[in-house]
C-alpha cells in the first residue's frame, strides 16, 4: 500500500514525498488505478478524504505520458466555489512541482483580462468556477476546449445546489465527446445521478 505500487512516475512520487504523503488514502488507493485506465468514474467522497490528489495524480500522470502536439487546455476541473477552486489549484501546483505541467485558475472576482491572458497561453489544466469559464469561452475566439482529454466535476452535489446545472450542461457540450470524465460528490442525490447520466460514459462507481 504505497504510492510506488500505483504506477506513478518519478516527478509525481517525488511530489508526494515532498508533501509528506507516506501512503495513499483509501479513496486514492481505489481511484488512482481506475482513473489511470482512462475509464469514466464517479465517487462519493468528502473533503478531507484526499479526493483532490485522488483525481489530480492520475490526471497528471496521463498528461505526462501523453505528450501534446500543441499548447491546449487538456484538463478542466469545475468546482462550486472560489475557495475550493483556489485549494484545488494550489494542490495541483504542489503535485506538479517537478513537472512542466501548467495549471491556471479561472474564477469570478478576479480580473477578466489577466485570466484571459492566462487562458490564451493554453495552460494544460484549468481549475474554474462554471460561470466564469463559460464567459471566457463565449467571449474569446481563441479559447476553446477542443483538445480537452479530461473533465472533472468536483463536489457535484454542491455545483447543483448552487444552481450551476445549466452552466455545467453547456460546458459538457463544449467538450469533445471522446474524453475521460470524473465526478466527485459528498452525496449522491437524484440530481447528481442525472448529471452522471448526462456527462459520464459507463462510469465505474466508487465510494470511500
Ligand atoms: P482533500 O480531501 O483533497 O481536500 O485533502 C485533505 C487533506 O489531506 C489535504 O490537506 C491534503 O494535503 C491531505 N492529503 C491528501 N492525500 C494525502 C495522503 N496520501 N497522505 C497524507 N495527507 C494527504
Amino acid at each position: 500500500n504505497s504510492f510506488m505500487e500505483l504506477n506513478l512516475s518519478r516527478p509525481l512520487l517525488r511530489a508526494c514525498e515532498a508533501l509528506g504523503y507516506s501512503k495513499p488514502t483509501p479513496i486514492q488507493a481505489a481511484c488512482i488505478p481506475l482513473a489511470l485506465t482512462g475509464r469514466d468514474m464517479c465517487a462519493s467522497a468528502i473533503t478531507g478524504s484526499g479526493k483532490t490528489a485522488a483525481f489530480a495524480l492520475p490526471t497528471l500522470e496521463r498528461l505526462l505520458y501523453r505528450p501534446k502536439r500543441a499548447p491546449a487546455i487538456r484538463v478542466l476541473i469545475l468546482t462550486p466555489t472560489r475557495e475550493l477552486a483556489v485549494q484545488v489549484h494550489s494542490m495541483i501546483q504542489k503535485l506538479a512541482q517537478f513537472t512542466d505541467i501548467r495549471c491556471c485558475l479561472v474564477l469570478g472576482g478576479l480580473s477578466t483580462k489577466t485570466q484571459e491572458a492566462a487562458l490564451r497561453s493554453m495552460p494544460d489544466i484549468v481549475v474554474a468556477t462554471p460561470g466564469r469559464m463559460i464567459d471566457h469561452l463565449r467571449n474569446s475566439m481563441s479559447i476553446d476546449l477542443d483538445d480537452l482529454a479530461v473533465l472533472i466535476l468536483d463536489e457535484a452535489d454542491r455545483l447543483l445546489e448552487l444552481g450551476f446545472n445549466a452552466e455545467i450542461r453547456e460546458l459538457v457540450r463544449l467538450c469533445p465527446k471522446r474524453r475521460q470524465t470524473m465526478l466527485f460528490s459528498a452525496t449522491m442525490t437524484e440530481e447528481v445521478d442525472e448529471l452522471i447520466k448526462l456527462s459520464l460514459n459507463r462510469p465505474l462507481r466508487l465510494s470511500a
